[in-house]
């Protein structure tokens, strides 16, 4: 089954896209699960955003839910999923814990955007860093996200760094610190958690990645025993809706994956890729 497990719509603040418009392109193109994981960063800091103007507000309210629930009975012929895409911020981890409380959220990416006080699509993030020292502060961020203590189901975009990465080599491969990559990819099937290929690649395109993390890193995850993935597209618009999801699908096929591993109301099951 074609599945896309990571979207975003207008109750994300950096999407303006409807939800039933997402819906009716995915069923469009042949889609039979689809996701919407709409933000919520609680650390994000607004006020410190060196572009100005762009508030990351946090948008999800009941009509949310009310909708997603209308247009899952309007669109019986795709199966569809109210989730949420939490940025892993330390400070903010009550907070986190008290939103996820508040609604039924069907499924739970974990994301890091954000290492200390500093989102990696800043310049400022970069200050004083080699590639490196940048990288492996990323790392270690993500690997104490898989320690959050609230329900998280996939880690998302593991690699999201080398989106906005200024150094020449931008994507982060299993090469670059298999002793770290070890650690996460051990905790994540320990946990028996979802590893998420996103096709969302940014600046790492360039050199032919195909999803983050990178699929030396699936490899590897394979190779220690994972099984749990899925395809995320990470759309904010609906152009992008399961993009370059046929070549992701085919390259984690080759490395021996045959399923998809979704959550929808809380509940894992599987379907064949
Ligand atoms: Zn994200
Ligand atoms: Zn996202």
């Amino acid at each position: 089954m074609k599945v896309d497990c990571h979207n975003h719509s207008l109750f994300s603040p950096d999407s303006s896209r409807p939800p039933e418009e997402g819906a009716a392109v995915a069923a469009e193109k042949g889609f039979g699960y689809l996701a919407f994981t709409e933000h919520m960063d609680l650390g994000f800091p607004n006020d410190a955003r060196p572009e100005g103007e762009f508030i990351f507000n946090y948008l999800i309210t009941d009509e949310y839910f009310r909708r997603m629930e209308k247009l899952q009975s309007d669109m019986p012929e795709i199966s569809l999923c109210a989730g949420v895409e939490v940025g892993y911020t330390p400070e903010d981890v009550p907070e986190i814990m008290s939103k996820l409380s508040d609604y039924p959220f069907g499924y739970v990416i974990n994301s890091v955007h954000i290492c200390h006080g500093l989102d990696c699509y800043w310049k400022k993030y970069w200050v004083g860093y080699d590639r490196r020292q940048a990288y492996l502060e990323y790392l270690r961020c993500v690997r104490e996200s898989l320690d959050a203590p609230y329900r998280w189901d996939a880690v998302g975009h593991l690699g999201y760094i080398g989106r906005p990465s200024p150094f020449e080599r931008k994507t982060l491969v299993y090469s670059d610190f298999p002793e770290e990559l070890d650690d996460i990819l051990t905790v994540i099937i320990r946990k028996g958690k979802i590893l998420e290929a996103n096709s969302s690649v940014g600046g790492c395109a360039a050199e032919g990645t195909l999803c983050l993390p990178d699929i030396s890193i699936f490899r590897r995850y394979y190779e220690l025993g994972g099984r749990k993935i899925n395809f995320g597209s990470d759309s904010h618009r609906s152009e992008r809706t399961g993009y370059n999801y046929d070549i992701v699908a085919d390259a984690l096929k080759n490395i021996g994956f045959d399923k998809w591993t979704l959550v929808k109301n809380g509940k894992e099951f599987t379907e064949d890729i």
